[in-house]
């Protein structure tokens, strides 16, 4: 095994952690080094030690760079209401594809829409109290973890936080006893905490639902007795929350149940207001991967308005549910689509029979080479691997530059739309 190591600083782009004290091996396929991230290693896997070869394809027959482009600016020329999804981008390819929506007056949604859309509508209804993960790592002696665990899905949760670091350990700068609560979701996973130094865990199963959980620990902490009593597991969590000097409460917006998580994430930051009254807390939504955040953040930033905003000719429309992926395609509300999947083979297009233009993945040249409508298929560099980038981390206020493992020969997401957004205005003045 041919061991190069990339050594830190390399920041690792496949969740919204962003871990940054990792390294990369590159052999076959790269691989982490420092770190047992299962997530961090299977998407690892997806990449070879050197750039791919793979062109571009439409209709699944290969072409050259500029019979894509040539094509993929025609559908978009052509389409009523093109749609923007998956936007499994950085930064830049943001910036650069809001420029080529107002070109062609395009929908934004994003892969993880729909998970984002339940925290943006709380935050827009009622506000919201948010920590970041250097406050949990320094502050908060109670995590409550709600519905699923962090490192289900996130497994470098718990050591960025700095729960159960070693005692002298210089990243062990928070309180010396932490409480870590599993409310409804299982901690079997997370069992080795128990036996750091300095955490406790504890296991509470919901009550009837989470729905019915939280809002029994709205009324508990709210000082209302209950008719039913109060089930003593919630109750002793209540007089817990009333005890820390710092509640971090963590949530994971893609596992939470039901068609109205809305209502949950507002009954989390109502906990969190009623907790701030006498003591300090926080919320932590773990989420906005695959760029998810940093779209979000930069369409924000471009237009005033988040994901899930149409740059219409007539003007910006925000329509959280409406603009949804799949919503949009089921009622055919647009006629063609533009799919970014640039982080790896996992986020393929959705089925449509539409004019379907991907940039991803090489990983994803088979499934459009096999889709059912005009398929056009650009592989792009992947931010961190192939090229720059920078991306959001989950917590909101931290923009981190990402450094590529080795120079790809793939053009960026940012670069291709840049030409797009080129052929697109020049077929408006052939037009004209
Ligand atoms: S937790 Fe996320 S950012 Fe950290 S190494 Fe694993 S996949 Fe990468």
């Amino acid at each position: 095994m041919d061991a190069t190591l990339h050594t830190p600083p390399w920041t690792c782009p496949f969740c919204a952690l962003l871990c940054d004290r990792f390294g990369v091996a590159q052999a076959e396929t790269l691989t982490p080094v420092g770190t047992r991230c299962p997530r961090a290693a299977r998407a690892l896997a997806q990449f070879g030690a050197a750039p791919s070869p793979a062109k571009p394809a439409v209709n699944g027959q290969p072409v050259d760079a500029q019979t894509a482009l040539d094509t993929a600016a025609q559908w978009l020329a052509r389409a009523r209401q093109p749609l923007f999804g998956g936007m499994a981008t950085d930064v830049a390819g943001a910036r650069a594809f809001y420029r080529v929506a107002n070109a062609c007056g395009a929908i934004f949604d994003h892969a993880h829409g729909r998970a984002l859309t339940h925290g943006l509508t709380a935050m827009q209804d009622r506000g919201a109290f948010t920590t970041t993960l250097a406050e949990i790592r320094n502050r908060a002696d109670l995590i409550v973890c709600i519905g699923a665990s962090p490192s289900a899905r996130y497994p470098e949760f718990f050591a960025r936080c700095a729960v159960g670091s070693e005692p002298g350990n210089a990243d062990e700068v928070g309180p010396a006893q932490r409480t870590v609560v599993f409310l409804g979701c299982d901690a079997d996973a997370d069992r080795a905490l128990a036996d750091r130094p300095g955490v406790e865990t504890l296991a509470i199963p919901l009550r009837n639902d989470l729905y019915d959980t939280i809002a029994t620990l709205n009324a508990l902490l709210a000082g209302k007795s209950l008719r039913a009593g109060a089930d003593p597991a919630l109750a002793a969590l209540v007089v817990r929350m009333l005890a820390a000097t710092y509640t971090a409460i963590v949530w994971i917006p893609s596992d939470l149940p039901g068609a109205h998580a809305t209502l949950l994430v507002e009954g989390f930051d109502r906990l969190l207001k009623a907790l701030n009254r006498a003591r300090r807390a926080g919320g932590l939504a773990l989420g906005g991967d695959d760029g998810g955040a940093s779209v979000n953040q930069t369409l924000t930033w471009l237009s005033g308005l988040p994901l899930r905003t149409g740059v219409h000719r007539s003007g910006l429309e925000h329509a959280p549910q409406r603009y949804d992926t799949a919503r949009l395609l089921a009622d055919h509300g647009v006629d063609a689509l533009l799919w970014v999947s640039s982080f790896g083979a996992d986020l393929p297009p959705p089925h449509t029979t539409l004019p379907t233009i991907v940039l991803g993945h090489p990983g994803l040249a088979a499934i459009c080479a096999d889709r059912e409508g005009p398929t056009v298929f650009v592989p792009v560099s992947t931010p961190g691997i192939g090229s720059p980038g920078h991306l959001f981390r989950a917590d909101g206020g931290v923009v981190l530059p990402l450094t590529p493992v080795y120079e790809d020969t793939l053009p960026t997401v940012a670069a291709f739309a840049a030409q797009l957004g080129a052929k697109l205005a020049s077929h408006k003045e052939n037009a004209a």
